[in-house]
């Protein structure tokens, strides 16, 4: 049974740019799915509408109540004066988590991201690569089943990116979760998704989807 189900899903934004021509997807739990295509393919509109950031014109979006999205940013917007641990409980403060849970919850996901000992530094003090793992913590630390990541290793460099696209898959696998990921990268759509969606713009829209049989070996 799948997860998500995207029924004839369409976006015109109030200027008239028809953003999405009707689409369909069905997405099963634990899968990863890429969104791969030019600029203003309708990618980020797509990620956003599967996120409940944006409403679309018309279709229907089904996905279970109780399964929790998170988004991540290309850009962690990380707030500057706070310190990396309360950088990672920020979301459970918006939410109301009690004191102690944030605490323990904050914790395990910077230690999932190789950040424990980090807890005390400002994040003009990370690299890009710890900024990025920072990010992932704090969304991590929500306890969400389904991530959305809008191009999450694009301002990386290319030994970062490749590390943390491994950490990725390896959280990601033994977590079971499930997600769809903004990208502009072939290699990195082949190598992170078990399907990549190809979209083409003017109006964006589904090319093709491609499976992908094997798991990509690294040399
Ligand atoms: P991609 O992520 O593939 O680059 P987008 O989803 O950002 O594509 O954009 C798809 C199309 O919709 C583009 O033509 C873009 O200019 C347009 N678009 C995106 N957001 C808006 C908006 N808020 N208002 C009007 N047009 C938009
Ligand atoms: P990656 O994200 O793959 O770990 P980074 O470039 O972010 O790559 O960092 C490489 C390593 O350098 C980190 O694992 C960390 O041990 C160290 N490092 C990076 N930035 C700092 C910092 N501000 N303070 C201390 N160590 C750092």
């Amino acid at each position: 049974a799948a997860l998500l189900h995207l029924r004839a899903v369409a976006k015109t934004f109030p200027n008239g740019t028809e953003a999405l021509a009707p689409v369909d997807l069905a997405m099963a739990g634990g899968e990863f799915v890429s969104l791969l295509g030019p600029s203003g393919c309708g990618k980020s509109t797509l990620l956003r509408i599967i996120a409940g950031l944006t409403e679309p014109s018309s279709g229907t979006v089904e996905l279970p109540d109780e399964h929790r999205r998170a988004f991540v940013f290309q850009d962690p917007t990380l707030l500057p004066w706070r310190t990396v641990d309360r950088n990672a409980r920020l979301l459970l403060e918006l939410e109301g988590v009690p004191k102690a849970e944030r605490l323990e919850r904050a914790s395990a996901a910077l230690k999932m991201v190789g950040l424990a000992g980090f807890e005390k530094s400002y994040p003009r003090n990370l690299s890009g690569g710890m900024r990025m793992r920072l990010s992932l913590a704090r969304a991590l630390a929500l306890r969400p089943k389904f991530f959305l990541m809008d191009e999450p290793f694009s301002a990386l460099d290319e030994i970062t990116r490749e590390s943390l696209q491994d950490e990725l898959l390896r959280i990601w696998g033994s977590e079971g979760f499930t997600s769809v990921f903004v990208t502009h990268n072939l290699y990195e759509a082949i190598y992170l998704s078990h399907r990549v969606v190809v979209m083409s713009p003017r109006p964006g829209r589904i090319e093709r989807i491609f499976e992908i049989p094997f798991e990509y070996p690294r040399s």
